[in-house]
């Protein structure tokens, strides 16, 4: 049997094609972003509260109201920026169903979309799934985005630009200038923001700064967050958007008939959270995530890759050329990371899929540090083993071809 055109464009995620690996490997999973460490106990027993008040049928399709309200208080708080709950936030399953809702409602085929580069990898699919085009602009860890790179990116066909600050993977967190270039050609080329604030509260530099609340952006901009990383619930799949009353109204069509709702009873721990943790849990969050960040940057650091400490999200991109292992070289990202995966046990998501071109990343990959520390401490005692001669030995086998390592990557990338 055949298969639908529109996804013979894409593959499968390369993130959770490096989990199983890891999984079939028993390697340390540092490839895919979710917390090893427990969800705040206030939002788990509002949760499981809701379940034991039968809390278990539909919430209303665009967001239980308890939560929609607490998302207005505390966008207002945090951010001075007001939004109506009933006409202007809508709950979805996860800021990955909000993005691809956003997309098949706002975007119509042809449309081009500015996306900035190495990408979280789904906006690739996202853009395919929507018949966009998406039109590829460098933001790289440590360096300022070229604005006029960014200037040459928007034309009259230009309809959205998608704003992930904190990004992932580069860990650049954006600064008011760099996001007052991107409001000024949005107001100038009449086009849309569609962000990805997901990361907001996972910063070490920097203010976040939601783009909807520059002048002239308000009406324009539809701003997409979610639990999943503030709160370390990756699997309950809460996330949400605000966007004017008008483009709400397209977007809740289509998460409605995607969907239906987000799951009820977690909604109702979110709000809880949303309503009773205060700025301490935002401040100790953005601590912990910095020591992590500390840590793993000095294995990595050490181990001879070249790589800059993010200023936000949880992710460092490394350059495994230099290694003082000098068969690595040879190896391309997807090798490499399958080589350390299964001889070194850390794994890391290879960098081509991160970039539109793969040759982009082919000495890159990106490691995860939402780690408690003893598996921090246990993946940089591995990564220490890399200037061992054994290691290079391991790697040199792998640079010449060995069958099992590419079966290794088939099954793991492919199935
Ligand atoms: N955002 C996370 C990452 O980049 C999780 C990816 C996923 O599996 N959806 O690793």
């Amino acid at each position: 049997m055949s298969t639908a055109r529109r996804t013979h464009g894409f593959r499968e995620s390369v993130i959770r094609g490096m989990t199983r690996l890891a999984r079939e490997h028993r390697s340390i999973n540092l490839a895919q972003g979710f917390p090893n460490f427990p969800a705040p106990e206030l939002l788990k027993d509002a949760a499981a509260r809701a379940i034991h008040d039968d809390v278990n049928q539909y919430a209303i399709t665009w967001g239980a109201g308890r939560l929609r309200q607490a998302l207005a208080r505390v966008y207002a708080e945090w951010y001075g920026f007001d939004a109506d709950p009933d006409r202007e936030i809508t709950v979805t399953c996860g800021a990955t169903e909000a993005m691809i809702s956003a997309m098949l409602a706002l975007v119509d085929p042809g449309d081009e979309v500015v996306v900035f580069e190495p990408f979280y990898e789904n906006y690739g699919p996202d853009a395919i799934l929507s018949d966009a085009r998406p039109v590829f602009v460098p933001l790289e860890p440590g360096q300022p985005l070229d604005l006029d790179r960014l200037a040459a990116a928007f034309s009259p066909r230009t309809r959205a630009v998608i704003v992930n600050t904190p990004s992932n993977p580069a860990g650049r967190v954006l600064t008011r200038r760099e996001l007052e270039a991107i409001a000024e050609l949005c107001v100038r080329h009449d086009c849309l923001a569609i962000t990805d604030e997901i990361y907001e509260h996972i910063r070490y530099a920097g203010e976040h700064l939601p783009i909807a609340t520059l002048p002239g952006m308000r009406e324009r901009t539809v701003t997409i967050s979610g639990a999943s990383k503030t709160f370390g619930v990756t699997g309950w799949r809460i996330g949400w958007v605000v966007a004017p009353e008008a483009l709400t109204d397209a977007i809740r069509k289509v998460h409605d008939f995607l969907t239906v709702g987000a799951p009820a009873p977690l909604q109702e721990g979110v709000a809880a959270a949303l309503e009773q943790l205060d700025r301490r849990f935002y401040a100790d969050l953005a601590d912990g995530y910095r020591r992590r960040r500390d840590r793993l940057f000095a294995a990595l650091d050490g181990a001879g890759f070249r790589c800059t400490p993010p200023e936000g999200a949880y992710y460092i991109l490394a350059d495994f050329s230099e290694l003082p292992v000098p068969a690595a070289a040879r190896l391309g990202d997807s090798d490499f990371a399958v080589w350390l995966s299964r001889e070194v046990g850390v794994t890391p998501v290879p960098g081509s899929s991160f970039f539109h071109d793969p040759a982009r990343g082919r000495s890159l990959v990106r490691f995860v540090f939402c780690k408690t520390d003893d598996v921090l401490d246990e993946a940089a005692r591995r990564l220490a083993t890399l200037g061992t001669p054994r290691a290079d030995a391991g790697l040199a086998a792998a640079a010449s071809g060995d069958a099992a390592l590419a079966a290794a990557v088939r099954s793991g990338l492919q199935r």
